[in-house]
């Protein structure tokens, strides 16, 4: 049985191990600090909405999604792409989607967005830097997107020249709240760091 003296040593030695463990960390963390010039990546965050509509199409990632219901939209809707263009173009000060492709814009109507994706990973490019990685969040009530997860990984990860492995895509419902709860609209957010070449 552990005396009460005992427990406080053992205490006492816990924390001296977590003391060391925290200096041995700030130390590496000092180091790494020195050997990284963080001026080299950049982060980024896109959110965007679209209403649903039943007869339209629902693209998703580059994916056509079964559904009676799809997005109204200027483009093909693909409110995954958007909020993935709008955190590109903010990890690089770029403006925004809207600035880029205006949606009073004829040149814009119905367009694939996978296009307009291209299009800002070229202007990212132009301005020197690559995408390290992207995390994608998309809160959809119905239908179910798991089935699709994995193609639209490989699809953004063909259209931006990446590997598959730095496309993360989770898809969630919102317990039947909200707006997204209701089935009338889609909402995303995604996040990207970008890397210096
Ligand atoms: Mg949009």
């Amino acid at each position: 049985m552990t005396s009460k003296t005992n427990e406080y040593v053992l205490k006492d030695a816990n924390l001296g191990k977590i003391a060391v463990q925290n200096v041995e960390n700030a130390y590496f963390c000092e180091n790494r600090t020195a050997g990284m010039e963080y001026s080299n990546i950049r982060i980024g965050n896109g959110y965007d909405v679209h209403a649903l509509k039943e007869g339209l199409p629902m693209w998703l990632c580059g994916i056509q999604i079964e559904s009676e219901t799809g997005f109204v939209a200027h483009s093909d809707g693909d409110v995954a792409i958007h909020a993935l263009c709008d955190a590109l173009l903010g990890a690089a000060s770029l403006g925004d989607i809207g600035l880029h492709f205006p949606d009073n814009d004829d040149r814009w109507k119905g367009i694939d967005s996978k296009l307009l994706l291209k299009e800002v990973m070229r202007l990212v490019r132009a301005k020197g830097y690559e995408l390290g990685n992207t995390d994608i969040t998309i809160a959809l009530q119905a239908p179910k997107l798991r089935p699709y997860i994995d193609s639209m990984r490989s699809t953004l990860a063909e259209v931006i020249g990446t590997d598959a492995d730095n496309i993360s895509v989770k898809a969630t419902t919102t317990e039947r709240l909200g707006f997204v709860g209701r089935k009338e609209g889609c909402e995303v957010w995604a996040t990207v760091l970008i890397t210096k070449v």
